[in-house]
């Protein structure tokens, strides 16, 4: 597998989140209104947001249909909106207004996932964490690391496979190839560093 994450470190040497935040309190709102949006979007709308809403206590006190008119374009703006404002008063209540660094804490807030929990304790708190999103997902299945559509399963089989030091950083490496190389649909796989080894490549050239 070393081969593997030397061709991830030669196409992304050092891979960043693409989020705007500056406190795992903003990324954690950010990482919520990213579900099947996309990130330059996420962008655009707490780049405004967090000029007057930036901590738990204010998202509390917002009136539900202020927020979700502040969060509309994101999408799923209804349930993004209610469960920004449950995690905060989770957040104010259970954690002393602070987001907790550890994947039950985590977990334990109300609209907080195994996927979500895991890009703040990698990308907030700089932890060991391999977050699956639908990138992670079809890469792996792609490359033919996991045979799985389950998140969890993936998640479980990749930190098997890789060393826990490279999970951070793998993580949005296989998010960066799958955004722009690996893209569900037309992948660029005439230029692909991972020709030689894609089983999805191979299935497919033989249908051909
Ligand atoms: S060869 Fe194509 S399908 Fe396979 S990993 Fe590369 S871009 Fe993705």
């Amino acid at each position: 597998m070393k081969k593997i994450l030397s061709k991830f470190d030669t196409m992304f040497k050092n891979p960043t989140c693409e989020l705007h935040y500056k406190t795992p309190f903003q990324l954690l709102v950010a990482v919520i209104l990213s579900a099947q949006c996309t990130d330059k979007r996420v962008n655009l709308v707490t780049d405004e947001l967090f000029k007057t809403h930036n901590k738990p206590e204010d998202f509390v006190l917002i009136p539900l249909d202020e927020l979700e008119e502040k969060i509309h374009s994101c999408g799923f703006y209804r349930n993004k909106a209610k469960a920004i404002k449950s995690t905060s008063l989770d957040i104010v209540e259970r954690f002393d207004g602070k987001v907790p660094s550890n994947f039950d804490d985590l977990t334990s807030l109300a609209g907080v996932g195994r996927k979500t929990a895991n890009v703040i304790i990698a990308e907030a708190f700089k932890g060991d964490a391999l977050a699956v999103d639908t990138h992670v997902l079809r890469v792996s299945n792609r490359l033919g690391l996991v045979d799985t559509k389950d998140p969890n399963k993936c998640e479980d089989k990749l930190k098997k496979i890789f060393p826990k030091k490279s999970w951070s950083k793998l993580h949005y490496q296989m998010v960066l190839f799958g955004r722009y190389h690996c893209k569900a649909i037309k992948p660029q796989c005439k230029e692909c560093l991972f020709a030689d080894i894609c089983k999805w490549t191979k299935t497919n050239n033989k249908k051909k």
